[in-house]
Formats: structure tokens, sequence, C-alpha cells
């Protein structure tokens, strides 16, 4: 089967006469559970909820294995973090990754007595960090500057070395980019992007190569308690069905629009790995299905790449990505990535691409 019609039937049971395709979402703290717990389905809606079940499900068809589902993104990277790293175990993390889950490593697993060693994206450059490594942890494309590496080379030196490797696939998603096919142990996202991509809800998942990790992270949720609401994953698993139908639109939208602002003098160092002629396509081209919905690029200055924002009427200036919104932001506002003043993430939506590019072209000429 298809990626379109993979999402529109992930994870749905197979139900009988009467029921919906999707069952509603599941409110319930406890459930009538007497005797011994071990022969109830559900006790209490910490351990397990029906509305999880079908949403991991969905995402275990789509990520090729064992899936747990959390209440955000950090939520699930920090399981894996939590359930793999112990005092004196090294972690080699990208140098440009996503700025919170850097800051976690370097915060509180730091404190506890982790090493971690830091190497940037491009060019496979963690490679040179792996000797005596527990977890390798990578991003591509990287975010916010869109670098790429090899994951299936990094994974297998990693695995020569007796490390994990854990792979966060948020920009991408599970239908750009396959991370347990190229040999990642863990494939990790934050769902409040393009997955769901109606930004309007967190969420985030760990999928996992070996069944034993699974438990081990379901764990770590149940005693954690970075638990996602039912409403919410019942909203997720709703959206998931739309997820080709999105990306399509967006990755389509995605490399318009950055053909039209490579003609643009104003604009330099554009990045989208799914441009043919980006440093990153090549490797990109290898191992992505599709390239994504984020692009960025670099105006003159601060003033300029805030005239610019303020100027566009159909671009919403918002952080986050991966909506059917387009949205975009000065990226240097936030702190903590080495990029310039002027940097500027953009993540196309769905709208009509030409509606997109005439509000881009107005507001690059009243930024001038
Ligand atoms: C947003 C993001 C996260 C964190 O996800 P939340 O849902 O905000 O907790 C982690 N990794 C990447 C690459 C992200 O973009």
């Amino acid at each position: 089967m298809r990626d379109a019609t993979r999402v529109i039937r992930a994870g749905l049971p197979k139900g009988s006469q009467g029921d919906p395709f999707l069952p509603g979402p599941t409110f319930a703290a406890t459930y009538h559970a007497a005797g011994d717990p071990a022969s109830v389905p559900h006790t209490y809606g910490r351990f397990h909820n029906p509305t999880w079940t079908h949403f991991e499900q969905a995402l275990s068809e789509l990520e090729g294995g064992p899936t747990i589902v959390f209440a955000s993104g950090m939520a699930a990277v920090s399981a894996i973090f939590g359930a793999v790293l112990r005092q004196g175990d090294v972690v080699v993390m990208p140098s440009d990754s996503y700025y919170t889950g850097r800051v976690l490593a370097n915060g509180y697993f730091a404190q506890m007595g982790v090493q971690v060693r830091a190497a940037l994206t491009a060019g496979n450059a963690q490679l040179a960090q792996l000797n005596g490594a527990k977890l390798l942890w990578l991003e591509s494309p990287s975010n916010p500057g869109l670098e790429v590496c090899d994951i299936a080379a990094l994974a297998e030196a990693a695995h020569n070395v007796g490390a994990l490797v854990a792979v966060d696939n948020t920009t991408p998603t599970v239908l750009g980019q396959r991370p347990l096919a190229l040999g990642a142990d863990f494939s990790v996202a934050s769902d409040t992007k393009a997955l769901t991509g109606h930004s309007d809800l967190l969420m985030g998942h760990v999928a996992v190569h070996d069944p034993a990790w699974a438990d081990r992270i379901r764990l770590w949720r149940t005693q954690i308690g970075a638990i996602p609401g039912p409403m919410e994953v019942w909203l997720a698993h709703r959206s998931l069905a739309t997820l080709e139908l999105r990306l399509t639109r967006q990755c389509h939208n995605a490399l318009a629009i950055a053909q039209f602002l490579a003609r643009r003098s104003e604009v330099t160092s554009l990045r989208y790995p799914g441009l043919p002629d980006d440093p990153a396509y090549f490797v990109a081209a290898q191992q992505m299905q599709r390239y994504g919905p984020v692009l960025s690029f670099v105006l003159k200055d601060r003033t300029a790449a805030e005239n610019f924002l303020s100027a566009c009427q159909l671009v919403h200036e918002a952080t986050s990505f991966g909506s059917i919104h387009t949205t975009a932001e000065r990226r240097a506002r936030w702190g903590g990535d080495a990029i310039p003043e002027g940097f500027i993430r953009l993540s196309a939506g769905c709208e009509d691409v030409d509606d997109l590019i005439a509000d881009l072209a107005q507001a690059l000429d009243a930024a001038h």
C-alpha cells in the first residue's frame, strides 16, 4: 500500500456492525477493575488508555516498530535520555540540533554525570566522536539550519562501537524519512509539528526497533506521568489521516517558495534539502522520501528580517512549524542557535502557492 492509503487506514480497529471507524476518545482516570489487576485490560489512566492504543498502533504501522505516545515532543525526547543514559555514559549530540534537547542534555543529564559530546550535523562530523559512546543522537534535517547527515552510515558506525542510535525525525515525519529502516534504534518526533499539523495540540512519540526497549520507554512514561490527554490523541489520530495530503502540498509549496527565494537578490544562504543545488541534497535524496515543509534563508540584518515578517499578510509570524498555516520567524530572537540576526525559518503550509509567493514578494519589496 502507498502512503496516502496507509495513513487513512492506520490504527483503525476491525470494528463490528454499528461501530464508528475511529472510536471516540475514552475519558477515564479509572476503570472497572475488580480482583487481580493482571486480568483486567484497563485499570488506571496513567497506565493505559484505548485511545492511545489505537494511535500507537497507527504510528507503529508507519514507523515499522512498537510506538509509545507522549504528551509532547520533549516528553518523548527525555524518555529516551532517561531510559538509556546513566552516570558515566557518553551521549554524542549534534551541536546544531533542536535547542531544548541540547539544553536538557547539557543541563540536567550532564549534572547527573552523563558526558555530552557535540559535533555538527553536516559532513557526518559526529562519526569522529563515537568511541565509548552509549547513545548517538541525530537530527536530520537539523533544526533550524537544515543540515543533513548520512543516517545509515552513522548508525552502522555507532553499532560497531556498541552505541544505540536515536533520530529526531520531527521535521520530515515518518512519511518523509524512516529512521528505523535506516538502522536507528529509536525514532522520536514532536508530533506537535507536521505529523498532526493544525497548530492546535502538543504531542510526541518514540518508536523502537527492539520491543524490549518499548517496555522500558513505556515504564518511563508510566512512572514520570508524561501522558497525553485522550482528546488530543484522538485529534492527532484524526489528523494523521490527512498527513499524506498535507505533506504533498506542503513539500510542493516549500520547493516552489525556495525556487522563488533563490531568484531574489536580497536573500542569501537559502537552504532547502529538496533543492537540487542545496549542499544537503545528495545525502537527503538517498534517505528521504519527501523533503519536508521547512526552509531557511537570511536577510541583510535584524531590521530587514523584522520588516519582512511584519509586511507579510498570509505568513503568520510564529514559532513552531509543519502546520497547514504557513509560518515564519526570525529565529535569533530566541538565542541559543549559531545563526545570523537576519536568519528566517519558514514553514510552508497548505495555502495556494501563488498566493504565498505573491505575499512573500510584496513583503520582500516592502522590507527594502
Ligand atoms: C518542537 C521540537 C521538539 C520538541 O517538541 P515539543 O512538542 O515542543 O515538546 C523536539 N525536536 C524538534 C526537532 C522539534 O522541532
